[in-house]
């Protein structure tokens, strides 16, 4: 098994491959800057885990057998998204707080996201979320306005879960 030494690395950025998007979108609600790229070479892939040094998480057990993949990367075991951050909970000792004051990242496009007015998100929310939550959050990039919803909270709950466990 690799090495990841967290403790030195107080905020790792990762690098999904195209079987993970799940993982990747739930690593930036976490706030985990996190690139994920659907279709890509595996030579593309590799030189950007490089330049732009980030940790690769992957399924495929061949990619990882390159030598510059060596000691940069954690071969994900299963197919859940929970047994997934299960594993990255332990062998990284990755912070797994969903709490409000993690600054959280655009589940689709890694951005950070950035808070906004009630009013502002009101006009484009649905007016039952408008006047259930009284704060939003919203990507500079792609314009998305997040709120922590229904599956927000299951996903809190099974979260807190796994972190008991
Ligand atoms: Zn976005």
């Amino acid at each position: 098994m690799e090495s990841f030494d967290a403790q030195n690395v107080p905020s790792p950025v990762f690098f999904a491959d195209a079987m993970l998007g799940r993982l990747a979108r739930w690593l930036r609600i976490l706030g985990y800057d996190t690139a994920y790229d659907k279709i890509i070479s595996d030579e593309s892939l590799i030189s950007r885990v490089l330049t732009e040094q980030r940790w690769l998480l992957t399924r495929d057990s061949y990619l990882v057998q390159r030598k510059v993949l060596r000691g940069r990367h954690t071969l994900i075991a299963s197919d859940h998204l929970q047994e997934q951050l299960r594993q990255l909970r332990s062998e990284l000792l990755l912070d797994l707080d969903l709490s409000e004051k993690t600054a959280s990242r655009c589940a689709s496009c890694n951005n950070i996201l950035k808070p906004i007015a009630h009013k502002e998100a009101a006009l484009t929310v649905p007016a039952y979320v408008a006047s259930l939550h009284p704060r939003f959050v919203q990507c500079p990039n792609c314009g998305r306005i997040y709120w922590p919803g229904t599956h927000w909270t299951h996903m809190l709950a099974r979260l807190q879960e796994l972190r008991a466990s």
